[in-house]
């Protein structure tokens, strides 16, 4: 034997070492789905070995797999001799492994990204199929995780961290969608304001802990009182609103004054206290004279002022007069 033979023997040798040792899973099939290859990884995942699936059918070996779209994507990749590539978010696997690393506990199965490649002879005829399989379970949890860490932190800039209600800028965002339906749909919908009355006090009497209970207290009665299709904000310190969509004027006194009646109710112990407090409320229902959400929410505000001037613990319905 030359030299040059020795060297290709030597190459064949090397590589095919690499291919059996490396943690990417590789299958050479026929076209008729009989193996003809299946290195270390498909040996130390399924549980098969090469001996094992020398020459079998990979379906008959796998009943699980989808044979229809798994065939139909062989068929193509022959037909047209190009490779195709299928990531884990078309298909989570294709073969059902465990997922073994220890920081990918919570991943149930091993995620795969699969490549299907056409393998010439040396006569240039296309008749095997080289497949490929990818253990993206590390990237793909990642990827999942930080996916929820970002809903938990856009959930956050939402949120009112004292009451859970939503926060000024989110509540004013959802006051402008609000508007802007009413320009399509024309449904009605009214708008609360509220505020506590005297709450100065409850701070100068009780310390601000106290005044912090009461906010609280009230953010749930609301919470309480509204429907899951209703927008609840902490407009200020002590100030509220809520969006009373596909509600008429009427309907939301209605509303208004069962809130009030319940916060009137309501006794928050403190220690050896009980506090109670009182809401005015201002309400303004959705028209077509409004030129913006802002015109909107002043005539809510005006009509709170009026709660306020003519005694407090009261509910008012904006109108024009006013
Ligand atoms: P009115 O009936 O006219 O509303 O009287 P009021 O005393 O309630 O007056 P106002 O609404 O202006 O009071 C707001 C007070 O709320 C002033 C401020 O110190 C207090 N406040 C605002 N934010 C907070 C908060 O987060 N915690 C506490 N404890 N107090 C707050
Ligand atoms: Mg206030
Ligand atoms: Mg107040």
């Amino acid at each position: 034997m030359n030299e040059t033979a020795h060297q290709d023997i030597d190459d064949i040798h090397w590589i095919m070492g690499l291919l059996q040792n490396f943690e990417v899973g590789l299958i050479v099939v026929d076209k008729n789905n009989h193996i003809c290859l299946w290195n270390d990884f498909m040996e130390n995942h399924s549980g098969i070995s090469a001996s094992q699936a020398a020459s079998k059918n990979l379906f008959t070996l796998f009943p699980e797999l989808p044979k229809p779209w798994l065939s139909k994507k062989i068929e193509g990749v022959l037909l047209l001799s190009n490779t195709a590539y299928i990531s884990w978010e078309q298909k989570p696997f294709l073969f059902q492994f465990k997922s073994h690393r220890p920081i990918t506990g919570i991943a149930p199965f091993m995620y795969q990204n699969i490549t299907l490649t056409p393998l010439s002879s040396p006569t240039g005829q296309i008749d095997h199929i080289g497949i490929l399989i990818y253990d993206v379970t590390d990237n793909t949890v990642a990827q999942q995780e930080l996916q929820a860490a970002n809903t938990r932190l856009k959930s956050l800039s939402r949120v009112d961290g004292l009451t859970g209600l939503y926060n000024r800028a989110y509540w004013q965002e959802c006051l402008e969608k609000e508007f802007a339906r009413f320009g399509r749909l024309q449904e009605p919908s009214s708008l609360i304001l509220l505020d506590i009355d005297h709450f100065k006090k409850v701070n100068d009497t009780y310390g601000h802990q106290a005044g912090d209970i009461v906010i609280q207290t009230i953010a749930d009665i609301i919470q309480q009182q509204a429907r899951k299709t209703d927008f609840t904000g902490r407009y200020g310190g002590e100030e509220y609103g809520v969006i009373l969509a596909g509600t008429n004027g009427a309907n939301a006194v209605a509303f208004a004054d069962r809130l009030r009646a319940a916060v009137e109710a309501k006794v928050m112990p403190y220690g050896e206290h009980k506090l109670s407090v009182t809401i005015s409320l201002g309400i303004s229902e959705i028209t077509l004279d409004q030129g913006s959400e802002v015109e909107w929410l002043e005539e809510a505000d005006k009509a709170l002022y009026q709660s306020k001037q003519s005694g407090r613990n009261r509910v008012t319905l904006f109108n024009d007069s006013q």
